[in-house]
């Protein structure tokens, strides 16, 4: 089988090694069929993530199929077709008996902290793993990972039809964002900087898409909802524009932060108080993998447009300067095993 390694800073080698890991009696193993290039693994190429060591099997939005499932696996069976929720928590603490393994203290992420699915064939727990159509074509399941944290999102910022929602950013995560949100009903706003990005942000449904090049968040807002919107996402992920949500929120406003800038921002108490803002955070997904299933099969979400390009495993390397070079235009890279 075919392993890609990241053995250092954007140096990627693919190895040719066995595979004999027999699955446990609660686990699976899976033939990675597509997976996806996020912003993550962008980081994690370039050596930014200090959590993550060489060598890296990176990725960790991928679907396959089931060629062995361990003696104990009810949810799936050999041959299902299935996408992989990356976010692995113990289980065992407190945050995850209170149902929020996503924040568990341990939580680790295939292919940060553990090989993903650049290779040919992944063992893991068969909790982890959901079924899909053999409808979907793997490209678009493998998608189901970005929007699981779109969902993850419009459930901490509870978005109902009755919102108007922003989102600053229209990247991978944006443009999910904009596709359930609309998929609720809401009215959303995108603003980014990517003419491209905004054309896709209109295409997904959203009412309002502004160039801030050209207009200033507050004008944009406030032609979109005067008085400031219900949900503002800064999907960019940088403290400044986190700053900025807060003041554009409308009173009982919800700010979703996504962000692990770890600069400080100015938050005024009095501000939050009078208009009872709520500040939550999200953080990759908990368990929202069948609602993204609910949206595919409800034909809500169009994840076929997400994405931009297609890549052979052999191509890794190629992918990964491709799609950073055209990073303003790029939505989603593919990989094809
Ligand atoms: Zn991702
Ligand atoms: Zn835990």
């Amino acid at each position: 089988m075919r392993r890609a390694k990241l053995v250092g800073k954007q140096t990627i080698e693919i190895c040719e090694e066995d595979f004999q890991e027999a699955p446990k009696a609660d686990e699976v193993v899976i033939q990675v069929k597509a997976v996806g290039i996020c912003g993550t693994d962008i980081h994690i190429f370039n050596g930014e993530r200090k959590d993550v060591e060489y060598p890296r099997v990176m990725g960790h939005e991928l679907s396959g199929i089931v060629v062995e499932a361990g003696a104990d696996v009810l949810n799936v069976k050999a041959g299902d077709h299935v996408i992989l929720d990356p976010v692995m928590a113990c289980g065992t603490c407190r945050t995850c008996e209170r149902g929020h393994e996503n924040v568990c203290g341990s939580v680790k992420c295939f292919g940060v902290q553990m090989d993903g699915g650049f290779q040919d064939y992944i063992r893991v727990p068969a909790k982890q793993v959901y079924a899909v159509s053999e409808q979907v074509p793997f490209e678009e399941a493998a998608v189901a990972e970005p929007f699981s944290v779109a969902a993850n999102i419009l459930a901490r910022a509870e978005v109902t039809s009755e919102d108007r929602v922003a989102v600053i950013g229209a990247g991978t995560i944006g443009l999910c964002i904009v596709q359930g949100a609309k998929g609720i009903g809401a009215q959303v706003l995108a603003m980014d900087i990517s003419e491209v990005k905004l054309k896709k942000a209109k295409e997904f449904g959203a009412d309002a898409c502004v160039d801030t090049r050209d207009t200033s968040f507050e004008a944009a807002v406030e032609a979109f909802a005067p008085g400031g919107v219900d949900v503002i996402i800064d999907a960019v992920g940088i403290a400044p524009f986190v700053e900025k949500c807060i003041g554009l929120a409308a009173p009982f406003g919800r700010i979703v932060v996504i962000s692990f800038d770890e600069r400080p921002i100015q938050l005024s108490p009095a501000v939050v108080t009078r208009k009872e803002l709520s500040i939550l955070g999200s953080r990759m997904n908990c368990k929202r993998m069948p609602v993204v299933i609910q949206w595919m099969e409800e034909n809500r979400i169009n994840p076929k447009a997400m994405i931009s390009r297609i890549y052979p495993l052999e191509e890794l390397q190629k992918a990964f300067e491709e799609t950073i070079r055209d990073g303003q235009s790029n939505v989603k890279t593919i990989i094809r095993l």
